[in-house]
């Protein structure tokens, strides 16, 4: 394991009004390492990724990719975008779109890349995630767990850096769960850099290398899973374990 800093955020504080939803964060991810983050509703979580690609703007502090800071605007931010993914609870796939479609939109849009190469990729990535077969069909013709695959599939596209997951398989039904989180185990055994926020316990056990805990828009600890779910620092640790588990 490699401990190179691809993703760095000093200090970084961010107010939505009056709320000061992110306090002093300083985190580190290293590249190929997984970063599993947990916390009660409303702690900062999403905010947190959403600061990473610059869909939230921070108020102060510094946020590096690669050593350099996240760029504002223009070509700078469209690259910022596909090499920092992200997968969201909703898939937030285009409807209007074939799955094939969906996967080869920013690869040929983003990245210039010619129809054959996108499609050829996509595919490969289609079938990595095992719906191959359903390339010609709508996203509203698929489950669930099915439409995640496909957004993972569509991150993994732009030949992302830094993969972000922001509570991906909330919103599926239980029996759906399991095959996107094996995805995303697969990747991080391939050595994908990932930020995963989550309550599935069990994957942050089995693929995290930290767990960041939050609350409060703080990261009141940070810790390897095994050392956070069984010794938490904190009392909030421990009483939002004793909720979850
Ligand atoms: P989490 O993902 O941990 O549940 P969020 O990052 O979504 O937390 O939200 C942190 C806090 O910021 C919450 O109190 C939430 O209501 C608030 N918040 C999030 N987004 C916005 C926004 N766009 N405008 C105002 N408040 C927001
Ligand atoms: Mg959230």
């Amino acid at each position: 394991m490699t401990s190179t800093p691809l993703v760095v955020l000093e200090n970084v504080n961010k107010h939505f009004g009056d709320l000061h939803v992110l306090r002093d964060i300083d985190l580190t991810v290293n590249s190929g390492e997984v970063v599993v983050v947990i916390g009660p509703s409303g702690s900062g979580k999403s905010t947190l990724c959403r600061t990473i690609n610059r869909l939230e703007t921070i108020d102060s502090g510094t946020i590096t990719l690669d050593g350099q800071p996240l760029p504002a605007e223009g070509r700078g931010l469209a690259k910022l975008r596909s090499d920092v993914g992200m997968v969201f609870q909703s898939f937030n796939l285009f409807a209007h779109k074939t799955v094939l479609q969906n996967v080869t939109l920013g690869p040929t849009k983003v990245l210039r890349k010619s129809k054959a190469d996108a499609e050829a990729r996509g595919m490969e990535l289609l079938d990595r995630v095992q719906i191959g077969d359903q390339a010609h069909k709508y996203p509203a013709q698929l489950s669930g767990g099915q439409q995640q695959r496909v957004a993972i599939a569509r991150a993994l596209a732009m030949n992302p850096k830094v993969l972000l997951f922001d509570e991906p398989t909330s919103a599926l039904d239980p029996e759906m769960v399991q095959e996107v989180l094996d995805v995303m185990t697969d990747l991080a055994s391939e050595g994908m850099t990932m930020v995963v926020v989550t309550h599935e316990m069990g994957f942050a056990r089995r693929a995290a290398n930290r767990v960041v805990f939050m609350a409060d828009g703080q990261i009141v600890e940070e810790n390897t899973p095994d050392e956070f779910f069984t010794n938490p620092g904190s009392d909030r640790a421990k009483d939002f374990l004793s909720k979850i588990l």
